[in-house]
């Protein structure tokens, strides 16, 4: 395979010199050093080598030995304990691409927001909410077949694949994406032409249909010839209008995109058939940080653009990571700066073992204030809660109940599942000690989730 040299350029914007008089200086000081040779793992790996798709991926660490191996002494032994203490209560398998550990300033892992998505420690894990649930948007009630998730009527997500580049500890698909950890037996959702014939039988024979989201895992993980083969079946389905590959690969390795010629080039075929069909073939990714955002990201985009790829991008808000205004409108801008539309901004899913990760109803509410208004409207993303039960995306602010002392919010969704009510929760630690013990306490519970849904009215 060929591979495209990438010693670094030199950027208009560095970090160290701000642009002068723009409100938001920051957002086009990407990020373009050797960042990683401050790991005694990597200190002799050079750019050539570092900068490719070959060397992120054989090199990712999958465990706390090759942690240690990477790191050696920038962190005390205390922080390897407590990843290896984190780990025995993670619903997700470890994962992390060599690029985001040199991304991750390891003089403050605790308070890194890179480190705090991906690698889990015992000192922050808080209690589970009592009403979390593995499978909390009910991906498996909504499934006709195994790996296709029907639930509002034009548009199916299609999961072709169970693994990923690296693994998000908060992952929504906890229940089947990696492999087994010591709290969660995997749902097996691998790559098998089988299961995906199914699916295309499915799809076929619903004519009601004209939106497939690819996703998974990570479109990032199937080979370049399935990349063709699912997105030219899906064009050639006369129902079939738009489709979305999801990857999270641009943020977490870029390199990819500029190295890895076969896997982009299958994914340019796909979007110029659907160009020539009329039929709208686009990408969605997931940044949650501006750190997740360097040079390499932005010759990647380069690269997009120039295929006339069109990205967006679907961002969880998460505490200690994005949960202020100021960190938002720069990750906002930034994505904008290098062509990926800003698309959704996600309420933390009810999912086990990441409960330090979500935010109360109010504090997102709050940023998605101070967002809207910053940039362009079509650059502004949606804040949405994507309701436990399956009731699908909500706009955060179209609750028809919520009960901030008790930290519980009432959603319906009359075109996904029309009579029903759907209930999201803030974390317990953001209440008050007198609603935490209520909580603990079953029958105060049953009462607080009775009250707030009997205080909705017509709905
Ligand atoms: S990349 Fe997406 S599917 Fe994979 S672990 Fe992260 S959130 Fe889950």
């Amino acid at each position: 395979m060929e591979l495209e040299t990438l010693a670094p350029r030199v950027s208009l914007y560095s970090a160290s010199q701000p642009e002068k008089g723009n409100r938001s200086p920051d957002h086009r000081a990407l990020r373009n050093d050797e960042f990683w040779k401050s790991l005694p793992g990597y200190a002799g790996i050079n750019s050539d080598e570092f900068q490719t798709h070959i060397f992120q991926t054989r090199n990712s660490v999958t465990n706390v030995r090759q942690l240690r191996d990477t790191l050696k002494d920038r962190v005390p032994e205390s922080f390897y304990e407590d990843v290896v203490e984190g780990i025995k209560h993670a619903p997700m398998a470890l994962r992390i691409s060599p690029y985001l550990l040199g991304l991750i300033d390891w003089d403050e892992p605790y308070l890194d927001p890179i480190r705090t998505q991906f690698l889990p420690v015992a000192s922050q894990q808080l209690p589970n909410h009592p009403e979390l649930r593995l499978d909390s948007l009910h991906e498996q009630k909504d499934s006709p077949v195994p790996g296709l998730i029907h639930r509002y009527p034009d548009k199916a997500l299609f999961l072709p694949i169970d693994s990923c580049p690296v693994y998000c500890r908060f992952c929504t698909r906890s229940y089947a994406i990696g492999s087994d950890t010591d709290t969660v037996e995997k749902l097996k959702l691998s790559a098998r032409a089988q299961r995906w014939d199914n699916t295309f039988t499915y799809i076929a024979s619903r004519p009601e249909l004209e939106d497939i989201v690819i996703s998974g895992g990570d479109t990032y993980n199937l080979k370049p010839e399935h990349i063709q083969m699912i997105g030219e079946r899906l064009l050639r389905m006369p129902n079939i209008r738009r489709i979305r590959y999801a990857t999270k690969g641009l943020a977490v390795l870029p390199q990819k995109i500029i190295t890895d010629h076969a896997w982009l080039d299958a994914l340019t075929r796909v979007v110029e058939l659907g160009r020539q069909m009329h039929k709208d073939v686009v990408v969605h990714t997931h940044f949650n940080h501006p750190n997740e955002i360097t040079t390499v990201t932005e010759r990647a985009m380069g690269k997009m653009t120039e295929r006339g790829i069109t990205v967006r991008c679907q961002t969880v808000l998460q505490r200690g990571v994005n949960d202020n205004s100021e960190t938002m409108q720069l990750l906002v801008r930034r994505l904008s700066y290098i062509n990926i539309h800003p698309y959704y901004v996600y309420f933390h899913d009810m999912v086990p073992g990441v409960e330090d990760l979500r935010t109360s109803l109010e504090a997102g509410l709050n940023i998605e204030k101070h967002v809207r208004g910053h940039t362009a409207g079509f650059n502004t993303p949606s804040f949405v809660v994507d309701t436990m039960g399956g009731g699908g995306k909500r706009d955060a602010h179209s609750f028809e109940h919520y009960d901030r002392e008790t930290g519980i919010a009432v959603y319906t969704s009359p075109s996904v599942k029309p009579g029903v009510k759907f209930l999201y929760f803030d974390p317990l630690s953001t209440l008050d000690k007198t609603q935490q013990v209520r909580w603990q306490i079953p029958d105060e519970r049953r009462l607080m989730i009775d009250t707030a849904l009997n205080s909705t009215g017509g709905w």
